[in-house]
């Protein structure tokens, strides 16, 4: 008879559903109507029902399955009972089936460290701009992001009716990734993806050192690693603290599974294990292909304003 799957690939695909899951949430706050806003730091730093509601559900629903991994969540919530109707218990079969890469078919519970943004692009979920808005769970071993899922509720919402509305991208290092179209940027030219709500003048003065075709500006690190991965952006620079472990997490995952790569400012890896302190302080510069020209070209001047 057949072994019965490796942990993580349990783990991916209950991810997986817990994801679609949440995806609904997110649409039904937004649908109705109140979305009750809390300031967190600041007036570009929100927290909404939906952040709340899906963090409970995927946190609560990912502890019950799998309850020695570790799951860290952006959001700091009052530990109070999660009401049924919010857990998730299903998988993706498709996902099961799979076979785990070898390396990683002797993880233990213990071992896995989960990343939980509920909504990434809060401040443009708020403004209407719904297809920047992602649910990101990144799954760490050994202080590395090893596999992801990306669930886009809003995916499709400008497209029309007949569209279907929402997708799931997944990943696992050595596996590949799924759920969309890999796509190259436009040959020779430097699009540059970065944020569109905490921009600041060494956001933008290491922009201009890149000698930029052009640049866009859209919400959420999650959706800035799929403009990456489908050929709309050469680069997600992003020069400044501010993005945190759960932003990168997931993103960084499918990233390189696919051949891409993500590291701070610096040229530094991110380490998602979960001692690790959660700010990204060094920022982010991510590229499917020729990372290194990118690299390169970052001034010193703005390496030596981001300390690690
Ligand atoms: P953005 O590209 O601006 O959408 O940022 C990507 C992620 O990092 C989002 O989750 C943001 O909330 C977060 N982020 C980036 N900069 C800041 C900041 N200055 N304050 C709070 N969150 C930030
Ligand atoms: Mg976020
Ligand atoms: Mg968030």
């Amino acid at each position: 008879s057949m072994a019965s799957p490796a942990l993580l690939m349990r783990v991916v695909a209950s991810a997986y559903s817990v994801a679609e899951k949440a995806a609904t949430i997110v649409r039904n706050v937004m649908a109705a109507g109140d979305l009750g806003i809390v300031e967190k730091t600041g007036a570009n730093d929100l927290q909404t029902k939906a952040d709340r509601l899906v963090q409970m559900s995927i946190c609560a629903s990912l502890a019950r399955k799998f309850p020695k991994v570790t799951i860290i969540g952006e959001e700091e919530l009052s530990s109070d009972e999660v009401a049924e109707e919010l857990i998730e218990d299903g998988h993706c079969e498709e996902i099961l089936k799979k076979t785990c890469p070898a390396q990683y078919t002797g993880i233990k519970e213990e071992e896995l460290v989960i990343w939980v943004d509920p909504l990434d692009g809060t401040k443009e979920y708020t403004e209407g701009l719904l297809d920047h808005v992602t649910v990101l769970i990144g799954i760490a071993y050994g202080g590395k992001a090893i596999a992801g899922v990306i669930n886009q509720p809003y995916y499709n919402y400008e497209a029309g009716a007949d569209a279907v509305l929402g997708r799931t991208i997944w990943g696992v290092l050595g596996m590949g990734a799924f759920g969309f179209q890999l796509t190259e940027a436009p040959a020779g030219k430097h699009i540059i993806v970065t944020t569109r709500s905490h921009s600041s003048t060494l956001v933008n003065d290491c922009i201009s050192a890149l000698n930029p075709d052009s640049v866009i500006r859209v919400g959420g690190a999650g959706n800035k690693i799929i403009q990456l991965i489908e050929g709309k952006a050469s680069a997600y620079v992003f020069a400044s603290p501010g993005c945190k472990k759960w932003d990168t997490c997931a993103p960084e995952a499918i990233l390189h599974a696919v051949g891409g790569k993500i590291t701070d400012i610096h040229g530094n890896a991110f380490q998602y294990n979960k001692e690790v302190k959660h700010m990204n302080s060094a920022g982010v510069l991510a590229t499917l292909r020729n990372y290194d020209y990118y690299a390169s070209r970052i001034p010193n001047t703005v390496k030596q304003s981001l300390v690690p």
